[in-house]
């Protein structure tokens, strides 16, 4: 590689991985606008619940074990062979080429073949990713919330993966010296198309592979976090933060609490709040980790595929609560930082996610349970619903009632707890009646 080379090659890095700075920056920037939580406790429990499900794919493997497995080579794979990437960044800079194979001799031609089957299984993976999300016609795939970007952005990502895995088997291909050295299980079957070509001819075919890769995967690393599959980088953390509480538990709102403990102790006066926020209404209002979820959500729809909300035929979709708040959470980014004006009409969280969508939430925690990176849609809806009916009094006729019967009658009937035993005055004259006939 000539000295320009080496100069272009500096520069495209540098700019590449500053605009990728700036874009993990931003979306750090925007996830701190979270409340705050502490998820530092149990750190065993975490690191194995992160090598389970974002390492290991568990949930992926246990419901669609194909699926899972498919996952996993793409995952892998990608992870993998984009250790040739430091291979790639050395000879860029230093003017070397494959400056790791005097080094490691047969361990490296071992791992390049190893690369190139992982490299060829991602190929194969993408192609059926490609063919099920677009000539299949599965529900999760069709829903409304897919149409437009979230459709592309799909597509297109499995588009470039096959291209840079492709233009990694040419890049080998075409090098005919470490052809001629080594024994490669894929690239080794397109060699021959080089075989015949000059000298000069096969080394312009493996700088052009080998420039191309390297811009792509610069490009993809600037793609991605605009993308759903920013979820490659997000899903460790998301699943080493899982809130490791038991599902059902519901978090009590501290001001609820210490209303309730005032009233049952007089003697407790609660603590004075500024501005007090009974649920949420904003994505300010959401905790780092809810945000940190809309960020890893990979738009999977296993979530929506299994509310029953959703199979009903109701409005509510929890991966479109969880594109919503990502879209929502943007927006108010951008608003922060200048780079876009409060908008006339004032909006929230809740211009997204309608009162609708929230009501037909049954707290069944299935979308939590199936989600493969560990997404709690749920303490969202939950927590905006809290908002709508203790801060906006717009919860819905029949539930206003249940709750002035549970304040003035401790339970959810409108019946006077005098009255609770009348049910069974019935049973007893009828109970009576029986003895005295027999
Ligand atoms: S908890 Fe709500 S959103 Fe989640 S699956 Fe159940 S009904 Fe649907
Ligand atoms: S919340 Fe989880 S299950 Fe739902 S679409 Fe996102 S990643 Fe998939």
């Amino acid at each position: 590689m000539d000295f320009i080379a080496q100069i272009v090659f500096i520069i495209v890095l540098g700019v590449g991985v500053y605009f990728f700075y700036k874009s993990i920056s931003r979306i750090r920037r925007n996830i701190q606008i979270g409340k705050d939580i502490d998820l530092t406790d149990n750190k065993p429990q975490r690191w194995k619940n992160m090598l389970r499900f974002a390492v290991g794919q568990g949930k992926m493997t246990k419901i669609k074990p194909i699926a899972g497995i498919l996952h996993i080579f793409v995952y892998l794979g990608f992870v993998l062979i984009n250790i040739e990437v430091a291979e790639i960044i050395i000879d860029g800079i230093a003017g070397t080429h494959r400056v790791f194979r005097p080094v490691l001799g047969g361990l490296y031609d071992f791992s390049i073949g190893f690369f190139e089957i992982l490299g060829l299984l991602v190929i194969i993976s993408c192609i059926i990713f490609l063919f099920r999300r677009n000539a299949m016609k599965i529900y999760r795939f069709q829903s409304p919330e897919l149409k437009g970007w979230p459709f592309f952005d799909a597509n297109v990502i499995l588009v470039v993966e096959i291209v840079l895995m492709t233009a990694l088997l040419v890049m080998n291909a075409a090098d005919r010296h470490f052809q001629q050295d080594a024994n490669m299980p894929v690239s080794g079957f397109i060699y021959p198309l080089f075989q015949n070509m000059s000298e000069s001819t096969a080394y312009m075919w493996m700088q052009a592979a080998w420039w191309f890769h390297f811009a792509g995967i610069l490009w993809f690393l600037n793609y991605v976090p605009y993308s759903k599959h920013l979820h490659i980088i997000l899903a460790f953390p998301n699943t080493y933060f899982t809130n490791l509480n038991p599902k059902a538990k519901f978090q009590n709102n501290p001001l609820v609490a210490n209303e309730v403990k005032a009233m049952m102790d007089p003697s407790f006066t609660p603590p004075a709040v500024e501005n007090p926020r009974f649920g949420v209404k904003d994505v300010e209002d959401l905790t780092w980790k809810n945000l940190l979820d809309a960020y890893s959500c990979t738009e999977c729809g296993r979530c929506t595929s299994v509310c029953p909300a959703n199979t009903t035929g109701k409005l509510l979709s929890p991966r479109k609560v969880m594109m919503d708040t990502r879209d929502r959470l943007e927006e108010v980014g951008k608003i922060r930082a200048g780079a876009m004006p409060e908008p006339a009409e004032p909006k929230d969280l809740h211009t997204y996610i309608t009162r609708e969508e929230l009501l037909a939430c049954t707290t069944c925690n299935a979308c939590v349970e199936v989600c493969p990176v560990n997404i709690n849609p749920m303490e969202i809806i939950v927590n905006m619903r809290q908002y709508l009916v203790m801060e906006q009094s717009n919860a819905p006729q029949e539930w206003n009632m249940m709750f002035s019967n549970i304040e003035n009658n401790g339970a959810p009937w409108q019946f006077a707890q005098s009255e609770r035993g009348n049910w069974a005055l019935d049973l007893e004259k009828e109970s009576n009646k029986e003895e005295n006939q027999i």
